[in-house]
């Protein structure tokens, strides 16, 4: 069970990850610091059975474990079918139905499932 320690260590992870990918993204030596820490991030998340928020995980690729930034990380647009694709400089892509059901929530953002 994921405690406040644990919460507190992921937020720092992830801030950590942002600030790397923000102000450093032209250097490949300081992606592979924001990746490693967002990696760890994963890692901790994972042994830990912290259930990240749908907001954050949307904001993470699984593969090569990169923050999606619009415009400097991750390339986004529309596809035939009304999907919103999110595809990485990895090259991994994202979908999500946006056209299908605007008032679709995930488990944790309908009322009361979030502790
Ligand atoms: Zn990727």
């Amino acid at each position: 069970m994921a405690s406040n320690d644990h919460f507190r260590r992921l937020n720092y992870l992830y801030q950590l990850s942002a600030w790397h990918t923000l102000a450093l993204a032209r250097h490949d030596g300081e992606q592979a610091l924001a990746r490693a820490h967002a990696r760890t991030l994963d890692l901790v998340a994972k042994r830990t059975r912290a259930k990240l928020l749908p907001q954050l995980k949307r904001t993470l690729c699984k593969r090569c474990h990169r923050l999606l930034l619009p415009q400097r990380t991750v390339e986004c647009r529309l596809d035939a079918s009304d999907s919103l694709v999110l595809r990485c400089r990895c090259g991994s892509a994202k979908r999500f139905a946006v056209g299908l059901d605007r008032d679709h929530k995930t488990f944790y953002e309908k009322p009361g499932n979030l502790r």
